[in-house]
């Protein structure tokens, strides 16, 4: 996946200025920052719910965006095509509420992959094993805890076989017990699978733990990016060390 002198702005607020990243496929990376820094923007171009105002977008080597400046730029055939090799899990959940663990895992793979009911509940129930959730697949959402909802909400990502994964602050609305159960499935299919993550965090030390590399950005450019071990314990650039200083 790639970004290519990617701008976005809302009014004068330009959240991101001209970036430029490149993630190989396979690779794991996480991305650190201070709030507000456009971060998040990041993943929801690669999810088209933003669109960027200019640059190009690719995943797994096709066009996902090539905003052009100064014209309105929608999304196209190849944007949704594109898309669909993308999946995210978002802060708050976003589960429907009213259908069962199950029926939320099953509801895409139906509707937009067009596959059968009896193949999506196969796979289904295999990523809810996965994610230790098979006992509860009957249950809805508001009978789940939120460190459990967070784990239908990745078994639902998964169930679109996306070759990237995008993680967005997975486990900021957890209370602390709930966060450990969540971080080992996205531990699990860190060391496991072979897709694309891109994960945005607060956990310092998950970050280093799973990261091939980390990326730190502030006002809508990298500031700095390599091997975690590197980022965490010889940062070169002073806006890095200030932010790691703050925050661990
Ligand atoms: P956090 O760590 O707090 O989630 P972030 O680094 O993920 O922050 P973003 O959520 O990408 O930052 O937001 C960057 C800036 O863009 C913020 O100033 C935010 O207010 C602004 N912004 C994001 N979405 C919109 C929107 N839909 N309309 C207007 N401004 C927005």
């Amino acid at each position: 996946m790639s970004f290519a002198q990617v701008s976005k702005a809302w009014g004068d607020n330009h959240v991101l200025r001209g970036l430029d990243l490149e993630v190989k496929a396979g690779e794991k990376v996480s991305i650190i920052g201070p709030s507000g820094s456009g971060k998040t923007t990041i993943l929801r171009i690669l999810m088209t719910l933003e669109t960027p105002d200019v640059g190009l977008v690719t995943v797994g080597g096709d066009v996902l965006w090539d905003a052009k400046p100064g014209v309105k730029n929608k999304e196209t055939k190849q944007t949704q095509k594109t898309r669909r090799k993308v999946g995210m899990v978002f802060q708050q959940f976003n589960l429907f509420p009213h259908l069962t663990v199950l029926e939320n895992v099953i509801e895409a793979p139906i509707h937009v992959l067009g596959i059968s009911k009896q193949e999506a509940t196969e796979r289904a129930v295999d990523l809810l094993e996965l994610v230790g959730l098979q006992e509860h697949m009957k249950h809805t959402p508001p009978e789940l805890s939120g460190g459990q909802q967070q784990r239908v909400a990745i078994a639902r990502a998964l169930a679109m076989r996306p070759r990237v994964m995008l993680f967005d602050e997975p486990t900021s609305a957890l209370d602390p017990e709930l966060i450990g159960e969540v971080l080992n499935v996205i531990r699990r299919l860190a060391t496991t699978t072979d897709m694309t993550m891109l994960m945005v965090t607060h956990e310092m030390r998950f970050a280093q733990e799973i990261s091939d590399r980390v990326v730190m950005f502030d006002k809508g450019v990298v500031v700095e990016q390599g091997p975690p071990d590197q980022i965490f314990k010889d940062p070169q650039e002073e806006r890095t060390q200030r932010f790691l200083k703050a925050v661990t």
